[in-house]
């Protein structure tokens, strides 16, 4: 289907404001940089932040409807925007009603809108091993669950008994874990759905116990991550070495393009020294990817690249 974005973007999101039973808010030409962890990119056609599963689900018909682009974001993490902002609508769950984490039994239910440093602080609280990995890395549930994030030798579909989601169509549904075949660093069956909620599981051990390994893990990552704004790891490791020792062993660590640079610290980490463009950090992927290929390796990005390079040229309405 052809995408139609309208020109009169105030009134397209007047219309999918009349839909929402409750207050959701929709927002036209939202900036996105401030909303990701690298701090680059431009704005989003409309930002709308539905309240509840119902709203999320007009939102999606809507665009459905209209041959409309979205995208969902979650904290930000692991996402570039280009600069020329994203042709679409951004679907943000921050409402309080996807940021719940429940116990019951031995398991989590958490909503994709939890942080994930919330969800191992329950599971330490509630005496439940297993999450801790989950700790230090700066995402929401649903993009974990996109991501497949992990660390520390776990990953987030370890741990995750079942998922529920929403179709573009706007259908509710739920499936086990094991049914969403995710593998390293991606859950391709979540790329065009929107996870809500998921059911977590953990094995109950003394809280303590828990601490302290949370808290080994924070002191790995402390020395071993740059604190300056990044996207966490901006490549995949390929089969045959990690990206961060491969970039490391090229040389690359400190390469510099605009206010984008390789870090010193972690070699598969690009930081945004402050000012980068999403230019800058894209032409110092693609050196660093010319650069292992001479290599004879092929690397991937990790990091999800959305958006236009350049703004759009709109008409103007009398
Ligand atoms: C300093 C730093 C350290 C990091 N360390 C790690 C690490 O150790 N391990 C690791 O795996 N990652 C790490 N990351 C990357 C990132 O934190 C993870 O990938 C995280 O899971 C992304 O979550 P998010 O909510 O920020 O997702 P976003 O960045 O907002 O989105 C990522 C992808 O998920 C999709 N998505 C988001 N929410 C949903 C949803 N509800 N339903 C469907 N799709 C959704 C988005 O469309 C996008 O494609 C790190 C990042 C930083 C900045």
């Amino acid at each position: 289907m052809i995408a139609c974005v309208p020109e009169n973007l105030a009134t397209f999101a007047g219309e999918l404001r009349a839909r929402f039973a409750g207050r959701s808010s929709v927002t036209v030409d939202a900036p996105l940089a401030s909303r990701t962890t690298l701090g680059v990119g431009g704005p989003a056609d409309l930002l709308v932040e539905p309240v509840s599963e119902a709203d999320l689900a007009v939102a999606l018909r809507f665009c459905h409807q209209h041959g409309l682009p979205w995208r969902v974001l979650g904290r930000g993490s692991n996402v570039l925007v280009r600069d020329g902002g994203f042709r679409g609508m951004i679907l943000l769950l921050d409402a309080a009603h996807f940021g719940r984490v429940e116990r019951t039994g031995s398991q989590l239910r958490c909503g994709a809108a939890a942080r994930l440093k919330a969800v191992a602080g329950s599971a330490r609280k509630e005496g439940l091993a297993g999450l801790e990995f989950l700790e230090g890395i700066p995402g929401s549930v649903g993009g974990a669950l996109r991501m497949n994030a992990g660390a520390h030798g776990s990953w987030m579909f370890e741990v995750t008994e079942s998922v529920r989601f929403v179709e573009p169509s706007g259908a509710v549904l739920e499936a086990a874990a094991g049914d969403l075949q995710a593998r390293y660093r991606s859950c391709d069956f979540l790329a065009g759905r929107v996870a809500v909620a998921a059911v977590l599981a953990g094995r109950p051990a003394a809280p303590e116990a828990i601490r302290e390994r949370m808290e080994a893990n924070a002191r790995q990552r402390r020395a071993s991550q740059p604190r300056t704004p990044s996207a966490g790891c901006i490549f995949k490791n390929p089969p045959s070495v990690p990206a961060g020792r491969l970039i490391e062993e090229l040389g690359l660590k400190g390469t510099q393009i605009g206010c984008a640079r390789v870090s010193e610290i972690h070699g598969n980490f690009i930081v945004n020294t402050g000012g980068a463009t999403a230019a800058d950090v894209l032409r110092l992927v693609e050196h660093v990817r010319t650069r292992a290929g001479g290599a004879g390796i092929t690397l991937e990005t990790e990091v999800e690249i959305i958006g236009e390079d350049s703004p759009p040229t709109r008409m103007r309405h009398a």
